[in-house]
């Protein structure tokens, strides 16, 4: 079921990418807002782009339940695990599916809730600063091509709109959290990815 508040799939163009700064979000990404953010301090600068994987449940791929989970209507019924955390209230600004869909959560200029603790060059509390993006997948399966790309133009378009976050300022959920998470996880590629955001810039 598509969780309530889901505009259809309008398609999205893959080589131009666009924050639109009336609405703070990405021009052509699937809408699926989630009540899980808050208020950006006053002024606050956005220096931080963090990466995670989902997937729900945990190695399943294709379904709407990360969706749910993010609006806070994940059905518990559904599979054993949900039940251990429905009661989460977390988000990210963007959701990447393996086919390379984008979803828009949260906007970008609110905290979405995604990095939990963390600290990233001496400051804690990442959501504060930084925008988060959750790509379908598991630490150990490898990521689909279509991601890499998506995510690529995708980085290319927050970087543009967000000029203080530069290739320095992407991390993995794991860098920041390293005691608690190890997201991306190893089957994140680096490499490719840095390699597709640097010709994405020069587009
Ligand atoms: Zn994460």
């Amino acid at each position: 079921m598509r969780p309530k508040g889901c505009d259809g799939y309008a398609g999205l163009s893959y080589c131009m990418m666009e924050i639109d700064l009336k609405t703070h979000c990405l021009a052509g990404a699937t809408r699926c807002l989630s009540p899980n953010f808050s208020d950006r301090p006053p002024k606050q600068l956005i220096n931080l782009l963090v990466l995670h994987n989902i997937s729900l449940p945990p190695g399943e791929f294709g379904g709407e339940d990360v969706l749910a989970l993010f609006c806070n209507r994940l059905d518990i019924g559904k599979h054993p695990f949900f039940k251990e955390i429905a009661h989460l209230r977390v988000s990210s600004h963007l959701f990447i599916q393996r086919n390379g869909k984008v979803w828009q959560c949260v906007p970008f200029d609110k905290c979405a809730w995604h990095a939990g603790e963390s600290i990233f060059a001496g400051q804690p509390d990442c959501n504060r600063y930084s925008i988060g993006i959750e790509l379908e997948g598991a630490d150990t399966v490898p990521y689909t091509q279509q991601q890499y790309q998506v995510l690529a133009n995708v980085t290319c378009a927050i970087m543009h709109c967000y000029p203080d976050i530069t290739l320095d300022k992407i991390v993995g959920h794991s860098d920041i959290s390293p005691a608690r998470k190890t997201d991306p996880g190893p089957s994140f590629d680096w490499e490719h990815y840095f390699l597709l955001v640097k010709a994405a810039l020069k587009r």
